[in-house]
């Protein structure tokens, strides 16, 4: 993918999570939100370097830099959102399986114990944010970041990501993040998805 770079259609109907993320805030998040990323970074990229890049090459050659900023805002953040949504499945699996299943237990001791510890991370991004499980040195972390940083820009792999910015989950929980991700890790999770990411790189 590179310049135009395009918004990839919803893998669903923006009805199709509801009611844990209501038609209204997918419509908006994937039709303004997520469309504007895009729509700045092909501004932003426009006559550089990055025109013929590839977008994850977008994301690590424009990190760090003060002068890329803005460009890396919106790449990071069109990368970020294309794993979100294609991570969830309408009715979820109900739980990991094999390789992912026992990699979870090893890290976290079970799923509801990652689920909780993933949550409470993901409560602990201080304002807009993203919290990530990453699959590192053949084990998996949590790891939240600010506003459009990812594992990728930090040379690290992600398998799975819950945007915590108040535009994912506002209109539907209000303040109450933690409840959101909770029934986000519950009820929309593809954990083949998910364990299909498990040593991509
Ligand atoms: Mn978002």
């Amino acid at each position: 993918m590179s310049q135009p770079f395009t918004l990839p259609a919803l893998p669903f109907d923006e009805n199709a999570l509801a009611p844990t993320i209501s038609a209204q805030t997918v419509g908006l998040h994937h039709g303004k939100h997520h469309a504007a990323y895009f729509n700045m970074l092909n501004t932003l990229s426009e006559g550089t370097e990055f025109a013929d890049m590839a977008l994850e090459d977008v994301v690590t050659g424009s990190f760090g830099n003060a002068e890329m900023q803005k460009i890396f805002n919106n790449a990071g953040q069109a990368w970020n959102h294309i794993l979100y949504w294609n991570q969830m499945q309408p009715g979820g699996a109900d739980a990991p399986s094999g390789e992912l299943a026992s990699k979870i237990n090893d890290a976290f001791g079970g799923l509801d114990s990652f689920k909780e510890q993933f949550t409470a991370a993901a409560v602990g991004v201080f304002g807009s944010g993203w919290c990530w499980l990453v699959e590192e040195n053949g084990g998996l972390t949590i790891m939240g970041t600010p506003n459009a940083e990812n594992p990728l820009a930090h040379g690290k792999h992600a398998l799975l990501g819950i945007d915590v910015w108040e535009h994912a989950y506002y209109l539907d929980y209000q303040n109450l993040r933690a409840d959101y991700v909770k029934a986000v890790l519950d009820n929309l999770i593809n954990w083949d998805f998910v364990a299909d990411r498990l040593s991509l790189r």
